[in-house]
């Protein structure tokens, strides 16, 4: 972890919500969901050795017990750390702490008052090949030292690796998840970290059998390879393939994300806790983190942040202190921006206005479109977490055609039925030659009198709207006529595009409004 290691979990809500705010009921106790938007979810995670709880989703700053950039009490009294995290096999193989993390234990350590997760040792062993300890001993010791989350030593499988090593790889970790279940971890928590590499079949089993054990967080590991080479697209399938095997009540950790311009997306695919070794390994070789990328410190001019840090320097200051001056200084303006982005994740749901904000935030990066697109692709399973009433719903780019709310209005119109015989679907005007008429609005399609005032319907559309939210709402023309048999249907259009107008049913009439 603290070197970049994935640990994750993430929690998927399964059922669709008769509101959106609605609360869940969770079968593993020590989550619970508060609110949802999209598969994004508040959810409060209860920490019983620290006697805490910790809103989700949270960041995890990952403190390097050698080389402490900024200290845990300050994280936790001027950024409102909650949790952070740790590497217990560092401890444990240091004769600096080990004695006092033992005796003290890691919350005096560190004089934090949150919870403390701590990795096991699984990057070492992954980078060196071997360490020097087993499973049970490192977890024995997570406990003793007082770990608050502990975890077992999983085989972090990197992305591309070959079917059949991932498949043994991962057999190895599911015996490693096992045989944590019959230590004596007391009150701790334990991780349950999911492998299978890029390969989505064998995260969905990974996932499928470490929710089936008796341990308690979900860390989905090994993806940090795909964050920092802008893979998004790939990252959310295998945050998809996890989830899929994962119940709803299990809180998902993306193992080693730490940057701010992936929170929107991450959680709005289901992850619930985050960790950030970036803001002090950035900051280290002067990298600025913002919502939309990294910025080098010698390349600006200004700093786009109102930050204390931002505030109170320009580059040019910032770039004279002595290095360890501007080290912590950027560390914090890293964090700061980590903590704001997840706040301003929390504010989205709660307003339901995820959507939105993934939407914006991929316009930061090309790497992003692909995610969030990935992400759209799956809109069945994001309609069964998604509220069906929020506040507003923004049509921003052709890619909100592609929103859980317009296919679940589609499948509303393929139950709707239609009374008359001859049914006008009209972009203007009622006419009296129908027995009725029902307004046009792309992308959702037909909208009867009785729903035009609500959500989605409601939508906030640009006048310029593109093909493809005509070429979405001829899907919905398409559903409510083949669910309506017996009715003429005739389309009253108003410049709609040639793709739109071909995909409407053979049997509808085609009329083009005029220019009145
Ligand atoms: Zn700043």
């Amino acid at each position: 972890m603290l070197d970049g290691v994935p640990t994750d979990s993430a929690i998927g809500i399964q059922s669709a919500y008769p509101s959106p705010h609605r609360r869940f009921v969770p079968m593993r106790e020590i989550f619970e969901l508060r609110d949802g938007d999209g598969a994004g979810r508040i959810g409060e995670l209860t920490v019983p050795r620290a006697g805490v709880t910790v809103e989700t989703p949270a960041l995890l700053p990952v403190i390097n017990p050698h080389l402490r950039t900024i200290e845990p009490a300050t994280l936790e009294s001027e950024f409102g750390a909650e949790i952070l995290i740790t590497n217990g096999y560092i401890l444990y193989g240091s004769d600096q702490f080990r004695d006092r993390a033992l005796s003290e234990g890691l919350a005096e350590l560190f004089d934090f008052s949150g919870a403390i997760m701590t990795d096991s040792g699984s990057f070492q062993l992954s980078e060196y090949g071997e360490i020097s300890v087993t499973n049970a001993e490192i977890l024995r010791f997570q406990r003793d030292i007082g770990s608050d989350i502990g975890t077992p030593i999983d085989i972090p499988t990197p992305p591309d690796t070959a079917r059949e090593r991932t498949k043994s790889e991962l057999k190895t970790t599911q015996s490693r998840l096992e045989a944590a279940e019959s230590v004596d971890t007391g009150e701790m928590l334990v991780n349950a970290p999911i492998q299978g590499s890029t390969h989505a079949d064998l995260r969905e089993e990974a996932a499928a059998h470490a929710y089936g054990t008796s341990l308690d967080v979900f860390p989905v590991g090994a993806v940090v390879p795909l964050m920092n080479g802008y893979r998004y697209a790939e990252m959310i399938e295998v945050v998809r393939a996890a989830k899929r095997g994962l119940g709803t009540d299990a809180p998902v950790h993306l193992f080693g994300a730490g940057h701010p311009m992936m929170f929107a997306l991450a959680v709005a695919a289901g992850c619930d806790l985050f960790d950030s070794a970036a803001y002090a390994l950035y900051a280290r070789d002067g990298r600025y983190l913002t919502v939309a990328g990294t910025d080098h410190l010698e390349d600006l001019d200004y700093f786009p942040c109102s930050c204390p840090v931002c505030t109170e320097h320009t580059p040019t200051t910032l770039r004279e202190c002595a290095d360890d001056r501007r080290e912590e200084l950027l560390a914090r303006h890293n964090l700061h921006v980590s903590y704001r982005e997840l706040r301003t994740v929390k504010q989205a749901i709660r307003e339901g206005n995820l959507f939105e904000l993934v939407e914006r935030r991929a316009r930061g990066h090309p790497a992003m479109v692909d995610g969030y697109r990935t992400l759209l692709d799956d809109s069945a399973a994001l309609e069964r977490h998604d509220p069906v009433s929020k506040a507003a719903f923004f049509y921003l780019s052709a890619d909100s055609a592609r929103r859980p709310e317009v296919s679940r209005y589609h499948d509303r119109l393929s139950r709707l039925s239609v009374p008359g015989e001859r049914v006008l679907l009209s972009a203007g005007g009622d006419n009296s030659r129908f027995d009725e008429t029902w307004r046009l609005r792309p992308p959702f399609g037909p909208v009867p009198p009785a729903l035009s005032d609500s959500y989605p319907l409601t939508a906030e559309r640009p006048d310029r709207l593109d093909r493809e939210a005509y070429e979405a709402a001829a899907r919905g023309v398409s559903r409510l006529v083949e669910a309506n048999p017996d009715v003429q249907f005739a389309v009253a259009h108003w410049r709609w595009p040639d793709a739109a107008l071909d995909a409407l049913p053979e049997r509808v009439d085609v009329l083009e409004l005029g220019e009145e």
